[in-house]
This record gives C-alpha cells, sequence and structure tokens, in this order.
C-alpha cells in the first residue's frame, strides 16, 4: 500500500509467546482474554511484524524481530523458532537481500526489536544488513547501555553493540524528519526514546506503533503493558496519539498483533476505535 512515495509492506518476523498478565497491566484477565485468548500456561501469542518502505531510492526496515541468536534455554521460554528470525529468508519473500536495505530504524533495543539486526558470521557479531545505516534515538542508546533491573534483561548487547563497532550507528536526538515524507515520532512511557516512523500521504499516513500500542486489543487508554516503564506518560503520548491519529486520518500498524496488521480509525463512545482493518 502506497503512502506519499513510498510503498509499505508489511514483514512477517515470526511470533513468540508471551505471559498474558504482563500484556495488559492492570487490566483483569476476564476481560483481556476475551480479545486475546491464553493458553494453558497463561501465555499469549505474540508476532513480530516489520515495515518494508521502499520509495525515494531507499529501502528501509522499520524493527528486525527476535532475529538468531538465542540461546536453546531462550528458545524454549519464548517458544520461538529460530528459522523464523532468518533474515535472508525473510527478504527472499519481498525479492530482496539483506545487501539492498539501505536503512534500518530500530524503535527501540528490546530484544524483540532488535534482535535480528545482527547474527553470528565466521563466530563473530556482526550487522545483518551490511549496507545499511542504522537509525536508533541517542537516549534509547544510552538507556540500553546502562539498563534499569527493570527491564535490563530486554537489553542483551550482543544485539546493538557490534553496530557501533562497524560504525553503522547513526544516533538521532529527538524526533524529526528522517527523509522526505517519513518523519519520526518519539514517546518516552515504554522505555526513553522509543520512535515511531510516521509516513507521509496526502490524504492517509502510516503510523508505526511499535510498543506504544503493541496489539489492537490495547486502543484503549488503559490498556497497557506491564512492561510499561512510565505507564500514566504512556497514556498521555497514546492519548495524544489517537487524537492524532482520528483527525489526520492516519493507519495504525501494530508490530504484536497476531491478527490485525493495521487499522483506520473512528471516535466511538470510549475513545478512538477500530474503523476497518487495513492489510499492507
Ligand atoms: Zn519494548
Amino acid at each position: 500500500m502506497k503512502f506519499g512515495n513510498y510503498e509499505c509492506t508489511s514483514v512477517e518476523l515470526g511470533h513468540f509467546l508471551i505471559d498474558g498478565g504482563t500484556m495488559f497491566g492492570i487490566v483483569p484477565k476476564v476481560l483481556w482474554e476475551k480479545r486475546t485468548p491464553a493458553d494453558a500456561k497463561n501465555r499469549m501469542q505474540m508476532n513480530m511484524r516489520g515495515l518494508l518502505i521502499r520509495g525515494n531510492g531507499k529501502t528501509i526496515l522499520v524493527d528486525v524481530g527476535i532475529g538468531t541468536k538465542l540461546t536453546p534455554k531462550e528458545k524454549t521460554v519464548w517458544a520461538f523458532k529460530e528459522e523464523m528470525g532468518n533474515m535472508d529468508a525473510v527478504l527472499v519473500q519481498h525479492g530482496l537481500t539483506p545487501a539492498e536495505i539501505t536503512d534500518v530504524i530500530i524503535t527501540h533495543l528490546h530484544f524483540d526489536h532488535v534482535g535480528g539486526a545482527t547474527f553470528i558470521k565466521n563466530g563473530k557479531l556482526t550487522p545483518t544488513f551490511p549496507n545499511a545505516n542504522y537509525h536508533i534515538q541517542k537516549s534509547q542508546w544510552e538507556t540500553a547501555l546502562n539498563p534499569h533491573p527493570r527491564d535490563s534483561n530486554s537489553f542483551p548487547q550482543i544485539n546493538f553493540k557490534p553496530l557501533e563497532e562497524a560504525g553503522v550507528l547513526t544516533l538521532l536526538d529527538g524526533p524529526g524528519e528522517l527523509s522526505d515524507g517519513i518523519d519520526l515520532l518519539v514517546t518516552h512511557g515504554h522505555t526513553t526514546g522509543q520512535q515511531h516512523p510516521l509516513i507521509k500521504g496526502d490524504n492517509t499516513s502510516l503510523f508505526y506503533c511499535a510498543d506504544l500500542i503493541p496489539t489492537a486489543a490495547h486502543l484503549p487508554l488503559s490498556w497497557i503493558m506491564a512492561y510499561d516503564n512510565l505507564p500514566m506518560t504512556i497514556m498521555e503520548e497514546k492519548h495524544a496519539i489517537l487524537e492524532r491519529a482520528y483527525k489526520e486520518n492516519w493507519v495504525l500498524f501494530f508490530e504484536h498483533d497476531c491478527k490485525i496488521t493495521a487499522v483506520s480509525v473512528q471516535r466511538g463512545q470510549k475513545g478512538v476505535e477500530i474503523k476497518k482493518e487495513i492489510v499492507l
């Protein structure tokens, strides 16, 4: 689907299982399980869905999933199948190779968003996309290097430190324009310096929600994750984004929803809600 000069396509990067309670914070299970069923261990499925943006001479990938570096124990814990993190196999479905990616936008450095940025080649940690610039917010980079114990397990440095060593890292200082027609918005409630691409078209724009609104079930303001470090802040940020989404006719792209890729929105009795599902 085209937004401005850019063809935008969703990229499936596999899925894992996560405790449903942690995904919905203070929302009782009797409510969240109506939208997202849990298994016998209370786990729900999380997809990882990147976004391919092609146009203006660029081939941009937004977020890159878990990748291929989990230990056997981690693979069992997350019920993750490693072949789903292989970028050669993922990109060939889109007629591409990793070498053709010009830019990688990493929303934030939690393992399920950046793991695929590096892989082990001849025993050495190596950037997966050899010709790409990797764009990350400076405040997120600093957070990930000195994480709070609360989410330190989500920031293994093997996923991102090699990017600095290879000289392919661009650290950004706050919101701004990445290139003509693509803005980066920044939020802090989930983690400091999470960035969200907004691909701008004439009548509609595409907003990559990442962990601000991980699934369609997280559209209601108080439906936030236990993983969100600043609950009040993320609610304010989500409110502001949903107001803009409604007023400016945005399409919201969900990285973690196991069924719904993207939606347009309308104003309902309880706030901004789904108008129509959209497939990209
Ligand atoms: Zn996250």
